[in-house]
């Protein structure tokens, strides 16, 4: 469903990522792994085309997003694309449940559409009685939850996550991992997960490790220490 191919970023003389291939299939949860500074955040910012490429191409469905305009492009991100990053980003002059309806009404959904799809969201993020508070009145795993919930107002075809359990104790780290396999398999979603976490990266589907600005196969390093 996603495919990348062959992307190249550099920061100034930094060759952040030297042709990093990756296809990710509909319902699956991917993480990726590596050292800090191999550049995860900024593979998964060019996913979300958040940042652009020096060279390569990112595809969802077989659709080149480089050929969209600024605003188609924005648009199709709004639609197609949740984030969910380590500090929720929530905006704090907002309830719960506006925060999650913000991006329905971005893509102009009608304002009670929005509404009742953001509390089914809530509600199984298990806050139903949390709806009405503020960001500031919210535990730090309800706000992470809040920001999943957010995430998948659109119906994304993928959600994209930049070390979301990074700020949490074990508990909520626990339950917001949980939360991530239930929503795969009651709604299908995709996942792409960056995180330092080995317990959540050896629950994936598939673990990807970026390491010198390109994927790394523990496998092939071990086949190849044995020839
Ligand atoms: P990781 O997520 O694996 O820790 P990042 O993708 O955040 O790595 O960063 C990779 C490298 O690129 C780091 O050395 C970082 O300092 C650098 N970098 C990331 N974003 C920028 C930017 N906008 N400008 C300059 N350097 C950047």
């Amino acid at each position: 469903m996603i495919k990348v191919e062959k992307i190249y970023k550099s920061f100034g003389n930094l060759q952040v990522l030297k042709g990093v291939d990756l296809e990710v299939n509909k319902g699956e949860i991917v993480s990726i792994v590596g050292p800090s500074g191999a550049g995860k955040t900024t593979l998964l910012m060019i996913m979300g085309t958040l940042e652009k490429a020096d060279a390569g191409k990112v595809y969802f469905n077989d659709n080149d997003l480089g050929r969209l305009e600024e605003k188609e492009l924005s648009d199709f991100r709004n639609k197609n694309i949740g984030f969910v990053f380590q500090f929720h980003q929530l905006l704090p002059e907002f309830t719960a449940l506006e925060n999650v309806m913000i991006p329905a009404l971005i893509g102009n959904r009608k304002r009670s559409e929005a509404e009742k799809k953001a509390k089914e969201l809530l509600h199984m993020m298990g806050l139903t009685g949390r709806m009405d508070h503020k960001p500031a009145e919210l535990s730090g795993g309800e706000k992470q939850r809040v920001a999943v919930a957010r995430a998948l107002i659109n119906d994304p075809l993928v959600v994209l996550a930049d070390e979301p359990s990074g700020s949490l104790d074990t508990q909520n780290k626990a339950e917001l991992h949980r939360l991530f396999f239930e929503l795969r398999d009651k709604l299908n979603q995709t996942f792409v997960i960056v995180t330092h976490d080995e317990q959540l990266a050896s629950l994936t589907d598939r673990t990807i490790h970026l390491q010198d600005g390109k994927i790394f196969q523990p496998e092939q390093l071990l086949s190849q220490k044995q020839t």
